[in-house]
């Protein structure tokens, strides 16, 4: 099994760059993001846990998030090659994934964090649209859908995500500097850490990582 992680701020990227990731590599996408977002909408237990958190920008807790991917991974199996996005957030949260990936015999190969200027972290959050069916990702300006509201991947309608507002993005990045930014030193220690630039296009983002997972085949 392999696995890397795909670390930045809200609006660094990191779902549409896995999404052209997935394209070309291996790797399948685990978005805790998206899961939870999935959750939510179908309405099961950890949605209804998870709502209020992701409403506020605040951080879904720590034994949630664990428990969501360690049953993703049983239930996908080991074999393979994992790209986590948006997950782990926490230290606590890094540690449990070292756990969960011992468990299977594996460890954490490489992290990506995409860096991009906060006035581009905040005009990327204020423009994203998401596909409610199947999650593609749009943005107003930079990366528009051919027809206004309509996903150009499966047809369905785009929307912004209610966490995508001017209230609650700041606390959204607040909470990365607080929690997640520790991280970026954590992994660098460990001499695993890649940091991309990510203020271009998805393509050149996506093409600076796939040239280091193409060195490593
Ligand atoms: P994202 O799509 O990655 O921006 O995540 C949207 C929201 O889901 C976050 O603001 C959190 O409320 C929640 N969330 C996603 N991933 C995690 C995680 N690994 N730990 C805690 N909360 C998370």
């Amino acid at each position: 099994m392999k696995a890397i992680l795909l670390l930045g701020a809200p609006g660094a990227g990191k779902g549409t760059v896995a999404a052209r990731l997935v394209a070309t590599t291996p790797y399948r996408h685990v978005s805790t993001g998206d899961m939870l977002r999935e959750a939510v909408k179908a309405g099961t237990p950890i949605g209804l846990e998870a709502r209020a958190y992701m409403e506020r920008g605040d951080l879904v807790p720590d034994a949630v998030i664990l428990r969501m991917v360690r049953e993703r991974i049983e239930r996908e199996g080991p074999a393979g090659a994992y790209m986590f996005d948006g997950f782990p957030r926490t230290r606590a949260q890094a540690d449990g994934l070292d756990d969960l990936l011992a468990g299977f015999g594996a460890k954490l190969n490489g992290v990506f964090v995409l860096v991009v200027p906060r006035e581009v972290l905040i005009s990327r959050i204020a423009g994203r649209r998401v596909c409610r069916t199947c999650g593609a990702v749009f943005h107003v300006v930079n990366l528009p859908t051919k027809v206004d509201g309509v996903c150009d991947r499966c047809g369905g309608v785009t929307y912004q995500r209610p966490d995508d507002t001017e209230a609650t993005v700041a606390n959204r990045l607040e909470v990365y500097e607080r929690q997640t930014r520790e991280l970026v030193d954590l992994y660098r220690a460990r001499g695993i850490l890649f940091e991309v630039d990510a203020a271009g296009s998805p393509d050149a983002t996506r093409d600076r990582i796939a040239q280091v997972l193409a060195a490593w085949a």
